[in-house]
């Protein structure tokens, strides 16, 4: 990818500027190209450390985007004036990932967070933190409604995760309450579509991948833990919405159909046509034992709910994996 040097002296003056951190994972590019289309700037920052190139190529000589590769763990400095919007999104996100980069993960829901948050006071704009479902842990109250304040082991192999997130979270509203910084806070639930990474581990990835190949599906578990999933672009445009809104409290977005694992991975074996059979492997510690989002806030807040089914979600998906695969 050709990287800009320089932001075009010729944008105009009135487009809204944003800085997306984690700019080549998954949700990162497709967040660039929703603000890429609503007329935004944006700068694009990352270190690969889970993301990838590839995710950005598409955007080599648009002279809206830049990017710079920077850990955003370290003091974060823009050469622009105005900046409107930073959206944090930085962070490793699949449980293979941060159980590999542990100091990593805490690093960068903590210092990354920190900076993120004093690049948007210093400049004057209004902050989105990428917050997750992991916030509730192994949830004890069913479906997961916003005020609920979880159930998470600090000092399992997750928290790494969880409490990044947990303390990013406590970091957003301290500069909102002391520093008076817009902030929003977007709990994302389970997010899947084109550009995951095939073997970071994910179900959706692990499942399709395998399927595809015709090799047994990895059910952790017994696979009666469950999971809900959102398809890519209603997550974005739910962001999208909430960045838009006065809301700073944080808000869920995800898909409320709820299934098993058991059950998501017959549904891939059949939308793939594949023969693979189901294959059980250990339950990850403290693997959560179900997960759904109460979207009530959303629905009232932003008028969002997710339109993309299941189905058609996953034939989309399938359709990028078997490029990949
Ligand atoms: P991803 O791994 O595809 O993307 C994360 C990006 O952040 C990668 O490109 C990575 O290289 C970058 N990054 C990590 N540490 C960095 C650092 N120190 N400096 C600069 N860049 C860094 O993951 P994703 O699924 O796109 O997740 C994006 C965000 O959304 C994360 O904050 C994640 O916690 C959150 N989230 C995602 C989901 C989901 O289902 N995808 C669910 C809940 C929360
Ligand atoms: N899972 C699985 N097989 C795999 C990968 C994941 O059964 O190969 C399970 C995992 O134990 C969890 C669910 O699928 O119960 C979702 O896992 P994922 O890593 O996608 O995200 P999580 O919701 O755990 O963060």
């Amino acid at each position: 990818m050709r990287l800009a040097k320089k932001p075009a002296a010729a944008l105009n003056a009135g487009m809204p500027i944003s800085v997306v951190t984690g700019a080549a994972g998954f949700l990162g590019s497709h967040l660039v190209d929703k603000l890429l289309g609503h007329g935004h700037e944006v700068i694009g920052i990352d270190n690969f450390i889970t993301g990838n190139p590839d995710n950005l190529a598409h955007l080599t000589g648009v002279k809206e985007f830049r990017f710079l590769s920077h850990d955003v763990t370290h003091h974060l400095f823009i050469d622009r004036p105005r900046i409107d919007y930073v959206f944090h999104f930085a962070s490793p996100a699949s449980p293979i990932d941060y159980l590999e980069l542990p100091i990593q993960t805490l690093k960068v829901g903590s210092l990354g967070t920190h900076n993120a948050l004093g690049l948007a006071k210093a400049k004057g704009a209004r902050f989105v933190l990428a917050s997750t479902s992991e916030c509730y842990g192994d949830p004890l109250v069913h479906p997961q409604t916003e005020d609920y304040w979880g159930n998470v082991n600090p000092i399992g192999p997750r928290g790494v995760y969880d409490e990044a997130k947990r303390f990013a979270e406590a970091m957003t509203m301290a500069y909102h309450r002391s520093h008076g910084v817009q902030t929003r806070i977007v709990r994302i639930f389970n997010t899947y579509g084109p550009r995951m990474r095939l073997k970071d581990g994910r179900v959706v990835p692990a499942f399709v991948s395998q399927a595809l190949r015709g090799e047994p599906l990895t059910v952790f578990g017994d696979g009666h833990q469950t999971r809900s999933f959102c398809y890519v672009s209603d997550l974005i445009e739910g962001i999208y919405r909430l960045s838009q809104s006065d809301y700073t409290l944080p808000v869920n977005i995800g898909n409320p159909t709820e299934l098993t694992i058991r059950e998501f991975a017959e549904r891939i074996i059949r939308l793939t046509g594949s023969a693979s059979t189901i294959m059980e492997k250990p339950l990850p510690v403290d693997d959560p034992k179900q997960r759904k989002p109460d979207i009530t806030r959303a629905k009232q807040i932003l008028g969002w709910e997710p339109v993309v089914g299941l189905e058609e979600g996953l034939e989309k998906t399938i359709g990028y994996f078997k490029t990949k695969v």
